[in-house]
């Protein structure tokens, strides 16, 4: 990848490895994670990475495994033998996959478990707890109600990536794996500040604010976390921002890598909503951006203007 993106590019490769890659390592990330990251990379790194796909699924999964296979120590993630991931992640595709149990331990023992008098998770938690849920798109608002069942689980995001990789590697060789590189992304943050940060919907453009409705001045990307900051130092996640889309957004703004660190700047950041595809240009998805020239972007009062045509009164 080269390391001035064109806009272009930085949609394209929405989903490459880099950026997922990004994903998984905040910068709070055990060094033996790291590693497990880097090994599960180099071996899917010939693996096609598809726009919509669920790669990422596999990238998690396969670090996981090998981090709780690798974490004391005594042995480092390119030493476990292709045949013996092939044989944790097969299994019945009907049921979770066994290794579940084993990365729970794992990560417990690592000191990135789960610990209910802490008000955050470790990130890693967070890592395994999204992908090892299977509740995902099933607490919707009926859920809410008291007299309706909760819903049933499903099955977890971790439970097709096992069947997808155990299919994959029994095909692998280990000669392929001692020749494939891993891209070299490291553990770390990415900050953008701008003058304007806005969150993109098809139909919404909403300035970024903190929990106290000062407008975010800073967003960052931490691994699986995003946050904004405002200018009185007021840090928060918000539910429509996510660091893949971050990235994404800084990506097309900056000309950074999608996986970059470090601090930049631009004018203005518009973030496209968590709900929409990655690789969504802001130009293209939202029907104020699409006007041939939009002159109430980037004014204040642009809030009241959506909000008057979609109740119809313009
Ligand atoms: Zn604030």
């Amino acid at each position: 990848m080269s390391d001035v993106p064109t806009a272009e590019s930085a949609a394209q490769s929405a989903y490459d490895l880099d950026l997922e890659m990004s994903l998984l390592l905040p910068s709070s990330a055990p060094g033996r994670w790291v590693a497990a990251v880097h090994e599960a990379a180099r071996i899917l790194a010939t693996r096609p990475w598809v726009r919509g796909g669920r790669a990422g699924d596999e990238l998690c999964t396969l670090a996981l495994l090998l981090f709780a296979r690798t974490y004391t120590g005594e042995r480092q993630p390119h030493d476990v033998p292709t045949t013996e991931l092939h044989d944790a992640l097969a299994g019945p595709a009907d049921r979770e996959p066994q290794i579940v149990d084993e990365i729970e331990l794992a990560l417990t023992a690592a000191g990135q478990g789960y610990d209910p008098t802490s008000v955050s998770a470790p990130p890693l938690w967070r890592i395994f707890n999204t992908i090892r849920s299977q509740y995902g798109g099933r607490l919707g608002a009926s859920s809410l109600a008291d007299d309706i069942e909760p819903p049933a689980p499903g099955p977890s995001p971790m439970r097709g990536a096992a069947q997808r990789l155990s299919q994959f590697l029994t095909g692998y060789s280990d000669q392929e794996r001692r020749q494939a590189t891993a891209p070299d992304v490291q553990a770390g943050s990415l900050s953008i500040e701008a003058e304007r940060i806005q969150i993109v919907t098809t139909n919404s453009l909403v300035r970024l604010c903190c929990p106290e409705d000062h407008p975010a001045r800073v967003v960052r990307a931490d691994g699986p976390s995003a946050t904004r900051e405002c200018a009185q130092g007021h840090v928060a996640e918000h539910w429509q921002l996510d660091p893949a889309h971050l990235r994404v957004a800084a990506a097309r703004a900056t000309g950074v890598r999608l996986s970059s660190q470090g601090t930049h700047q631009t004018q203005e950041l518009m973030i496209v909503a968590v709900g929409m595809p990655r690789h969504s240009d802001p130009n293209q998805v939202n029907w104020v951006l699409q006007q041939p020239d939009h002159p109430i972007v980037g004014r204040d009062d642009i809030i009241e203007q959506v909000r008057r045509k979609v109740d119809g009164v313009d």
